[in-house]
């Protein structure tokens, strides 16, 4: 019996493993397909082998990368309401489902993290929030989204304790956030704070992200195959995690995990009358 050995990517700015071969314009990847985030036929066409940052959607505003399609997917299926709910999402970028999130939701929060600014306060059109410190009171939202936001924060236990306590019982947390193939543990720690200076753990190289409002964002944790058990322990979130392989959605590549958590509806598990 032959046994199968996939490759894995080390970090996700590695290029993962592809047989494609670039056309004369370049394309490495070019599928037809529908988008859960423009809900259009369209084609998803990368032209690097990397295509968790390069499989763009053809008709959505500005583009939209895979994870964030696995998002959309896995959102228009868990709470196809949610034009009508509260939304928070901190960290929006300014393309793919965040567009489409602000567009159709009379109750859409974005917020995003200005440090040297008062927070609750807006900040041009968003809302200046600390994740690990809300200012938004208890069973505020219906759902929180975060899209890659998770792997930058020093405290992602507070995060998400504070996530949990401002959605309302029954609510949804839906996020992306790289989970390393190699690590089996939940998490380990890359960078933290120690009397206001940043401490990277030992052997570990500083890795930076883009992001909205600033000009880097220092990845602060990896996290690994069981977050999910990790995030039931910090919190009394029900988790579950998606893995996709899905060219109809143009949903191809590394990291393209979507973590759907929800915070039990009390009411809900009352014995009947
Ligand atoms: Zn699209």
């Amino acid at each position: 019996m032959t046994g199968f050995i996939g490759k894995q990517s080390e970090s996700p700015n590695q290029p993962s493993e592809s047989e494609a071969q670039p056309t004369s314009q370049g394309v490495v990847l070019d599928l037809a397909g529908y988008c859960p985030i423009c809900e259009k036929e369209t084609r998803f066409v990368a032209k690097d082998k990397w295509y968790r940052g390069s499989l763009l959607c053809q008709m959505c505003t500005n583009g939209s990368v895979p994870r964030e399609r696995a998002l959309a997917l896995v959102l228009r299926e868990t709470v196809p309401n949610w034009p009508n709910l509260f939304i928070h999402e901190s960290s929006p970028m300014n393309r793919g489902i965040s567009i489409v999130l602000k567009r159709d939701c009379e109750n859409y929060v974005g917020s995003q993290y200005f440090p040297e600014q008062p927070f609750g306060t807006k900040v041009g059109e968003w809302q200046n929030e600390n994740l690990e410190a809300l200012t938004f009171p208890d069973n505020s939202f219906d759902l929180t989204i975060t899209m890659d936001v998770m792997e930058h924060v020093f405290h992602p236990k507070l995060a998400l304790q504070e996530i949990y306590r401002t959605l309302k019982p029954g609510g949804y947390y839906i996020c992306t956030f790289p989970i390393r193939k190699y690590l089996t543990e939940p998490m380990t720690v890359r960078a933290s704070i120690k009397n206001g200076e940043i401490v990277h753990a030992d052997g570990i190289t500083p890795e930076y992200h883009g992001n909205p409002v600033a000009k880097e964002a220092l990845v602060t944790v990896d996290y690994g195959y069981d977050i999910h058990h990790l995030i039931s322990y910090w919190t009394s979130f029900d988790t579950r995690i998606y893995r996709f392989s899905d060219r109809r959605h143009g949903i191809m590549g590394e990291y393209t995990e979507v973590v759907v958590c929800r915070k039990p509806d009390v009411n809900a598990r009352l014995p009947a009358k």
